[in-house]
């Protein structure tokens, strides 16, 4: 949180923004083909922030044409890795010079708190970027053992031209996300952010253009899903679709991967995470605190949101009451207030599906110990405060759906064998948090569930080195770490007859 006596002047700071919404092919600005546009509206009291032009399909594409024409020209894919290492780290300083522009325009577009813009995202996405950079030349190939009279090696080479389509939830950190490890790979990129928060993504691009990033290499056209990104995932130009967003979404890009080229398609989708509570844990007071900030942060609109509680019977009541208080932390309000811990959900719509989820879980029989709502006080926002419920069923909607929204649900276990086997009871695999004292519990517990990040004694931590991306229908692709730079690349195996 930060202090409010040395906090800038955000209001003051959104009043003189001057947000461009054109489409970048080229390194040109222009309009949409057909003059189209959307508009792009704060949920934290309804206000037009300005228009974005809309990508046509034939806008997507011309910026994969033009991609791809980079591409095979050398420009950026045969730059030397140290000056394609020399941009990017120019690009993150630059990132970083306009920290406080970019704050604010998440912030504006989506409604997460200005803090966390500051602590989160805005590091994480100026790291992404220097992390990937410096991995550059650190990605060898591999020259097996020898056959006698030949020689083998496997080069590492880039896929060409890559399509990312990215979320509103972490709109400037998601599209660092995909596009730096895919530029540090040597790729080309077009993309497609997500309908309600764009603007960062354009401002990534404006960046890397005056780093000395080659015009046409990054392109970026925000426009409607079914429209732009459909385009996007669907074309016969596009070698890789790196995504993020909904199962749902996610199941059409390989459904449209395999109605044109077989692209490859990496996604990273959904949860419903366990958070997985034992007796003995060493602090039940930490372990609340975390596991609330794991539901709560962001206004759960995480996909990683530890949103399923699992907690063990003799402490049961004890962790509610616990987790009730610090439930009281998260107020929503107005997020360009440096104090404020929760901002308005997205959208009306979304708003309306979360409080439909809410009134859903207490039809089925969960209790609300927490009873979050909509602000009546501030109707033109879109703010829900936090609920917890309890008496929950696994088996309940609450239990088994992605809520994207600041909800959890407490479910009782007996044991470790129970808990694992409520854990692992879902389509989705992302997550999960594991809270005990006992190194065999714990790494038994790891070992056991069926997803792809474990964090004991902690939720949510850590650094550029893990590997972020889930297993089931929370799909397959892997973000950050040096995974995330070889899904960005392909071997090639090249065997020479030395005596030929
Ligand atoms: P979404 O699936 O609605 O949209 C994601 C992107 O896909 C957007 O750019 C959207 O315009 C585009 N899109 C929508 N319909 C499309 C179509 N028919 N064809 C092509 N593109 C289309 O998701 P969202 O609401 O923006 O984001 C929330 C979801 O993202 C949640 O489910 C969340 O769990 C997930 N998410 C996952 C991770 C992760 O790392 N696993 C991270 C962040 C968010």
């Amino acid at each position: 949180m930060l202090d409010r006596a040395i906090a800038p002047d955000w209001h003051g700071l959104a009043a003189d923004l001057q947000a461009d919404g054109r489409l970048l092919i080229d390194g040109d600005w222009r309009d949409a083909s057909e003059g189209e546009t959307f508009t792009s509206t704060n949920p934290t009291d309804g206000s037009v922030i300005c228009d974005v032009a809309s990508a046509t399909p034939a806008d997507v594409n011309r910026a994969v044409a033009v991609a791809r024409e980079r591409f095979d020209g050398g420009v950026w894919s045969k730059m030397h890795p140290r000056d394609r290492n020399k941009i990017l780290m120019r690009f993150a300083d630059l990132i970083g010079q306009l920290s406080a522009t970019f704050a604010l325009l998440d912030t504006l577009e989506m409604g997460k708190p200005i803090s966390e813009m500051l602590s989160i995202d805005v590091p994480g996405s100026i790291l992404t970027v220097r992390f990937m950079a410096e991995c550059i030349d650190k990605v060898g190939g591999a020259c097996p053992t020898n056959a006698p009279g030949a020689l083998h090696y496997i080069q590492r080479q880039p896929l060409g031209v890559v399509g990312c389509i990215t979320p509103w939830n972490y709109p400037m950190m998601m599209a660092c996300w995909k596009v730096a490890p895919a530029l540090a790979a040597g790729n080309s990129v077009v993309l497609k952010p997500a309908e309600d928060a764009s603007l960062s993504a354009l401002l990534l691009g404006r960046l890397f253009l005056e780093a000395g990033g080659p015009a046409g290499v990054f392109n970026v056209v925000p426009g409607v899903g079914a429209t732009a990104g459909k385009t996007l995932a669907s074309s016969m130009q596009v070698d890789r679709i790196a995504f993020t967003g909904s199962t749902g979404v996610g199941r059409l890009m390989y459904d449209y991967a395999s109605k044109s080229n077989l692209k490859r398609v990496d996604a990273e989708l959904g949860g419903k995470s366990p958070q997985i509570i034992l007796n003995d844990a060493r602090d039940l007071q930490k372990a609340a605190a975390v596991v609330a900030r794991g539901i709560f942060g962001n206004q759960g609109e995480v996909c990683s949101a530890g949103s399923r509680i699992l907690v063990q019977n003799e402490i049961h009541d004890q962790f509610c009451d616990l987790l009730k208080k610090e439930a009281e932390a998260f107020v929503p309000g107005d997020p360009l207030d440096p104090g404020t811990t929760m901002g308005p959900l997205v959208n009306r719509a979304h708003q309306t599906k979360v409080l439909s989820m809410i009134d859903n879980a207490a039809a089925e029989g969960a209790s609300a110990f927490v009873q979050g709502d909509a602000d009546v006080s501030s109707p033109d926002g879109c703010f829900v405060s936090p609920t917890l419920f309890r008496n929950v069923t696994n088996d309940m909607t609450i239990a088994q759906q992605e809520v994207f929204g600041p909800v959890g649900a407490v479910i009782a276990h007996d044991g470790i064998e129970h808990a694992i086997r409520l854990a692992n009871d879902s389509p989705y695999g992302l997550a999960a948090g594991v809270w005990t004292q006992n190194l065999t519990s714990a790494h038994t517990i790891a070992s056991e569930l069926q997803c792809g990040m474990v964090w004991i004694n902690g939720y949510m931590n850590g650094d550029m080195t893990q590997p972020w991306g889930g297993w089931k229908e929370s799909g397959h692709g892997r973000d950050k770490s040096m995974d995330a730079l070889l899904e960005n690349s392909q071997t090639k195996s090249v065997w020479v007859t030395l005596d030929g």
